[in-house]
């Protein structure tokens, strides 16, 4: 190790910085986003690679498992599927939260790289065989037959994957959400305890590395097609729920909507279209697992059980807001995709929908869950959403919300 310490915080006269012209239409223009820290002299972003994994590499280092000096050997890392480049990379305000040449880093910048830069990957893109309870019970009932190439008489779905770590524009992000860039990085820095300086003393660096999860998406069908006008697009857009997701937890509706987004993709891909579900980080409404569960007591124990009617202001009494998954950023991934329309959309928020069709995206049909796939412990939470807008067919009047629905704390 090195024996002295190196900020970052100010720029470096002799550095040899490439330059980032975020929205230029080439990965050449553009040029490389470099947030290694083995050449600190070469860094043009703010922040690290790996999201919050980096406290796990810190980790790492530190105990003298990892050399602090590694560089990723890219050998045969290259995507198993091709997307892009849309004419949607080149427009500097339709993506501002991944790097859309993030999956092409190894070709598009070989040259740097063999001549030393340590540019790597934001994005990863791989194959898969996935397989669920769910979906074999759909074969079993009917609703979906196995064709032999998307979907196995055993119930194994082929898919094509996609790992996305953020890559946030700063200015780009600020105009997203109204507000000034100064403010977004002063809150950035002070809300993460002052963990970037660059953020209020690099103003020049315009690009910034979160230490947050990103996104994984899910292909079924060809992905060539995505970007053609013809092609038709399912989509389930999904925010990570853990209990529900992995375990099964009944207190929402997570699991089985997923499920049912995954039918409805599979359908559409044996149908010659595109199915997608976009998975994104953004547990308990992006205010985390512990805020989650505090919330559920305090559901639970509240004079009258848990109820609609309260759904929301137990979570505000203990977070302070509803909701901090926030949908500015929602279109980007399909910007990315060259997506333009949705066919079928298996989501009933209207904060999301209204994102995508603020951002000029089609949504053509929206599917609710169906009925019979809502737990009875979650009812709470999906009148709750109903009455505050989601889409549905039917949304329950004040009485009905005033009735406890939810299981008690000890049932
Ligand atoms: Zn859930």
């Amino acid at each position: 190790m090195s024996a002295h310490i190196v900020l970052t915080s100010h720029p470096r006269r002799d550095a040899t910085v490439p330059e980032v012209r975020w929205g230029a239409p080439t990965p050449e223009e553009r040029g490389p986003l470099v947030a290694s820290l083995t050449n600190p002299a070469a860094r043009n972003v703010i922040g690290s690679h790996s999201g919050a994994y980096a406290v796990y590499r810190a980790l790492a280092v530190a105990s003298g498992a990892l050399q602090r000096d590694h560089r990723p050997d890219l050998t045969n890392t290259a995507p198993a599927e091709a997307i892009g480049p849309h004419p949607q990379w080149a427009d500097p305000d339709k993506i501002v939260s991944l790097d859309p040449w993030g999956h092409l880093v190894s070709t598009a910048f070989a040259d740097r790289i063999a001549a030393g830069l340590d540019v790597r990957p934001t994005i990863a893109i791989t194959k898969a065989h996935i397989n669920m309870p769910e979906l074999q019970a759909a074969v079993t009932a009917g609703r979906l037959q196995p064709d032999g190439a998307i979907l196995s008489p055993n119930g194994d779905v082929r898919v094509t994957k996609a790992a996305i770590d953020p890559v946030w524009y700063l200015p780009g992000l600020a105009k997203r959400f109204g507000i000034k860039e100064s403010t977004l990085r002063r809150n950035l820095f002070e809300q993460t305890a002052g963990m970037f300086p660059e953020l209020v003393t690099r103003n020049d660096l315009k690009v910034f590395l979160p230490p947050i999860g990103g996104m994984t998406l899910y292909f079924f069908g060809d992905v060539a097609k995505l970007g053609r006008p013809e092609t038709k697009v399912a989509c389930r857009l999904h925010d990570e729920c853990n209990g529900s997701d992995v375990f099964g937890s009944d207190i929402c509706t997570c699991r089985p909507y997923l499920a049912h987004g995954i039918e409805v993709c599979i359908e559409m891909a044996q149908q010659g279209g595109v199915g997608l579900v976009v998975y994104n980080r953004k547990e308990g409404r992006a205010l985390g697992e512990v805020t989650k569960f505090l919330v559920y007591n305090a559901r639970k124990r509240q004079t009258g059980g848990d109820r609609a009617e309260t759904y929301f202001e137990r979570t505000e009494c203990v977070a302070g807001v509803q909701d901090m998954r926030f949908q500015e950023l929602t279109p980007d991934v399909f910007h990315w995709l060259g997506i333009t329309r949705i066919d079928r959309w298996a989501s009933m928020s209207n904060m999301k929908h209204g994102a995508l069709t603020a951002a000029g995206i089609e949504v053509v049909e929206r599917v609710p869950i169906p009925d019979e796939l809502i737990p009875a412990d979650a009812r709470v939470e999906m009148d709750a959403k109903k009455a505050a807008g989601y889409f549905s067919h039917y949304t329950p009047d004040a009485n009905e919300l005033a009735v406890p629905k939810g299981r008690g704390l000890q049932e």
